[in-house]
């Protein structure tokens, strides 16, 4: 086991030492850490010995959050591959795109992805569902799954590449995150140190917290870095359990969490609104929550109000990261959170942070700039992409895209993503501001603020709005009640009521350049 990437040497300590503790739970399935680790240890055999996978070939993973989706993830790393996990919201196309770019020696997929990805013509391992004409099954690739089952022997360093996880496409086409296995590994510490920093600063003994089991349910899915690596790794080097659910549903979840007993829920911020604002919320007992860890989308002041209301006590915690920092990078937890609302909190402890300037000078604290993040968990660069690698990792530094400013104490503050800035007329008007503001009305639901074509002033502000059901509110009194609240340049001068959802992929942000195609048609 000495070869064992840091990621299965866990596995294996934990199916040792708690073997018959339920690891994953999906519906009525309950998996434990001992069944899984000899399930994926047969995998990593079968992809080495029956599909020639050599250490770096590229192997995907196409699924809806089952438990196959861990078992092929762990396989793939076991077997020295990288592993990439592909959006199983993709079409057809999306999903060739991911396997022509990665480079796919072999596919793991469940029913539903095989007959999108069968035309690639790479091999393809089914997990559920029919297998499309060629394709095998993954119960007749495993064949006996036995107790003394051997790791194939890789050697395999600290930095030699792990996985691509694509970027979530907001700002244009997905790019594959090249992570390694010291990324992987550090994971856990990461996040570990985020969600029980919440919990100790929330007045709770961290070893009371530690003692009670941790049960995570999970309400996203596991191909971005939130749901792999704040949830999936952390679980599996703590010995907690892992709730899975096919898709998000806010009513789901609520029995979820009355049956399963769970302990943490992460997610993005709309996960943690919808579920306080289902109508039989009070009618669930949610009282072994203990912790409710949201991020990867900005998460308005509002937010935090409302968790403090109506789940008081759960030491709430809000997690800034990217697919380029492996999850977690920056956390706000505890009094510090109720203190300031507004911020993504401190660096992780092993995590440093600046803000610089377009000439990618050091700004002093206060001043809005570009967001740089350094630290065990920054990946490797992009798969296949010199240039954009060259450009967004600089000295070691990891460029993000996002513009914020640090105070006197540390804390940070994102104010948009440079991209989304509106600028009229010469100011500057971050997105993320005039949102929070909006949402504080007691009648807004969702909202995004998007920048409208301006003769004069270039861009205009204009904001769509999603109202609470039953509510009634008009564009006059909206602007009215932002009046005071935010400078006057910043109201909207355009806004749109809407009746159903706005536009979000999977990670729960907002597809602003979708949104603006809808509503202004460019
Ligand atoms: P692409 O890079 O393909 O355009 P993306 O940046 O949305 O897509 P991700 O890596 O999933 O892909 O998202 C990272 C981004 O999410 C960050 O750069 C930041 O803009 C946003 N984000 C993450 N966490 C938070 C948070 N807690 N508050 C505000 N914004 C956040
Ligand atoms: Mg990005």
């Amino acid at each position: 086991w000495k070869h064992a990437p840091a990621h299965f040497r866990a596995l294996l300590e934990m199916s040792r030492y708690h073997g018959e503790k339920v690891f994953l739970s999906y519906e009525d399935e309950h998996i434990t850490f001992e069944e899984h680790f000899r399930r994926a240890a047969t995998l990593a055999r079968r992809l080495v010995e029956d599909y020639g996978v050599a250490k770096g070939d590229r192997v995907v993973v196409a699924m809806r959050n089952y438990p196959e989706w861990v078992v092929a993830f762990s396989a793939a790393l076991a077997a020295g591959a990288v592993a990439v996990p592909l959006n199983a919201w993709w079409t057809e196309p999306e999903l060739a795109y991911g396997v022509a770019d990665s480079g796919a020696k072999v596919l793991i997929a469940d029913g539903e992805r095989a007959a999108r990805l069968a035309s690639t013509g790479v091999p393809l391992i089914v997990t559920r569902g029919e297998p499309p004409a060629g394709a095998r099954s993954l119960g007749e690739v495993l064949g006996e799954v036995r107790a003394d089952v051997a790791l194939p022997e890789v050697e395999l360093r600290p930095e030699d590449p792990a996985t691509i996880f694509y970027t979530s496409g907001t700002t244009g086409r997905p790019k594959g995150a090249l992570g390694s296995h010291r990324n992987v590994g550090q994971s856990p510490m990461t996040v570990a140190y985020g969600l029980l920093r919440a919990v100790a600063l929330a007045g709770r003994d961290v070893a009371e917290a530690a003692g009670v089991r941790r049960v995570t349910l999970l309400a996203v899915p596991l191909f971005h870095v939130t749901g792999c690596f704040s949830a999936l790794t952390t679980t599996m080097f703590t010995g907690g359990g892992l709730v899975l659910m096919y898709k998000w549903d806010a009513e789901q979840a609520l029995k979820l969490i009355e049956r399963e007993k769970v302990t943490t829920m992460i997610g993005v911020p709309t996960n943690a609104w919808q579920l306080m604002s289902h109508p039989d919320f009070g009618r669930y007992d949610l009282s072994s929550l203990t912790t409710l860890g949201y991020g990867g989308a900005p998460a308005p002041p509002k937010l935090l109000e409302r968790v403090n209301e109506n789940l008081p006590n759960r030491a709430p915690s809000n997690g800034y990261g990217m697919t380029e920092t492996t999850a977690l990078a920056i956390g706000n937890g505890g009094p510090d959170y109720n203190a300031r609302p507004d911020s993504i909190g401190l660096p992780s402890a092993v995590v440093d942070v600046r803000v610089v300037d377009p000439a990618g000078k050091e700004l002093p604290a206060g001043e809005v700039g570009e967001l740089c993040v350094r630290g065990p968990n920054v990946i490797l660069g992009y798969w296949n992409r010199p240039e954009e690698t060259a450009q967004t990792f600089v000295d070691g530094w990891l460029h993000t895209g996002d513009l914020a400013r640090i105070d006197e104490d540390g804390f940070v503050y994102i104010v948009d993503r440079a991209k989304d800035m509106v600028i009229r007329g010469g100011e500057n008007v971050y997105c993320a501001e005039v949102e929070a503001a909006l949402f504080e009305h007691p009648a807004v639901d969702d909202a995004a603020v998007i920048g409208v074509p301006h003769d004069e002033l270039g861009e205009e502000v204009g904001a769509v709005v999603r109202l609470a059901p039953g509510s009634s509110l008009t564009a006059g009194e909206l602007r009215e009640f932002l009046t005071g609240r935010i400078a006057p340049f910043k109201i909207p001068a355009h806004v749109w009521f809407r009746e159903g959802e706005l536009p979000r992929n999977p990670g729960g942000k907002i597809l602003k350049t979708r949104l603006r195609q809808e509503i202004l048609g460019s």
